[in-house]
């Protein structure tokens, strides 16, 4: 069998190179349009994200005030009196791109086609509860990094819609942390340059990724849903996840055997269904 990194690569390549989207034929991309549905209309959906970043709010106070607090595993010794600081990823954590997740739908072609403008559009909604949050953070003194995949080139775009929002954000200070190359997603080494110089209160993403290695979490799904409960003590104390029923690594880890054709995707899909 090839190695799950090899399937991996290889699947990431052929999305990459949109092999399964077409103008002519929107039924693969149009197999993701519930779970946009859900994202842009529900009540549900919204009442979630309140919930969590309410959640998150509360844990903000117990972290600032119990210095041998960490939430990032990168953070070993010597924290107590760094200055505290939040790590939150952007996209479908802080900034709502189910726009850009709609236009692929009735497109018929997916990421990454498009995606470069949209980001320069800058007009990306914010998830629902992320403002209150981060002013609460911002209020108690505490730093904010964005932490995010988007590429550097995307750099003046992503600011752009963060101020178009009136989310917090500073020129002058350095709270946006983009991925350098292509192939650099691991966010291991930023969050450990951030604890460096800071306390890490919380975490917050919508992605395992946004927590842990792309090492650990880039593996088959039966496997990978194990991660769940091994950080169990850390869900809902010290890691908030915003949920992402649209697009992510799960998907990718649903095949084992990468798909060579939108049909085969769609049979494996079906086969991976639980009844
Ligand atoms: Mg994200």
């Amino acid at each position: 069998m090839k190695s799950l990194k090899h399937i991996f690569l290889i699947v990431f390549i052929i999305y990459s190179n949109n092999f399964f989207s077409s103008e002519e034929d929107k039924s693969f991309q149009e197999q993701s349009m519930l779970s946009v549905l859900f994202v842009q209309t529900s009540a549900e959906f919204a009442a979630n994200n309140i919930q969590t970043y309410a959640n998150a709010s509360k844990a903000l106070d117990i972290a600032l005030n119990d210095k041998s607090w960490s939430a990032a595993l990168e953070q070993i010794d010597d924290f107590q009196d760094k200055q505290p600081a939040i790590i939150i990823d952007v996209d479908e954590t802080v900034l709502d791109n189910s726009n850009f997740q709609s236009r692929t739908i009735l497109s018929g072609l997916s990421y990454p086609n498009g995606w470069k403008e949209w980001v320069n559009e800058a007009k990306a909604g914010e998830v629902a509860g992320v403002r209150d949050f981060l002013y609460l953070a911002e209020e108690k003194g505490v730093a904010i990094y964005y932490l995010t995949n988007r590429l550097e080139s995307l750099r003046e775009g992503t600011i752009k819609n963060l101020i178009n929002l009136g989310l917090p954000f500073d020129k002058n200070k350095n709270m946006l942390l983009m991925r350098k190359e292509e192939n650099s997603r691991d966010k291991t080494e930023r969050r450990k340059h951030i604890a460096n110089k800071n306390r890490i209160l919380l975490v917050i993403g919508d992605q395992l990724t946004d927590f842990i290695s792309t090492d650990e979490a880039y593996i088959y799904h039966k496997e990978r849903k194990k991660l769940a409960e091994k950080y169990s003590e850390m869900w809902g104390t010290k890691w908030f996840l915003i949920t992402n029923p649209t697009y992510g690594r799960w998907e990718l880890s649903i095949y084992e055997d990468f798909p060579e054709s939108e049909e085969e995707a769609i049979e494996i899909r079906k086969d991976t269904l639980v009844p």
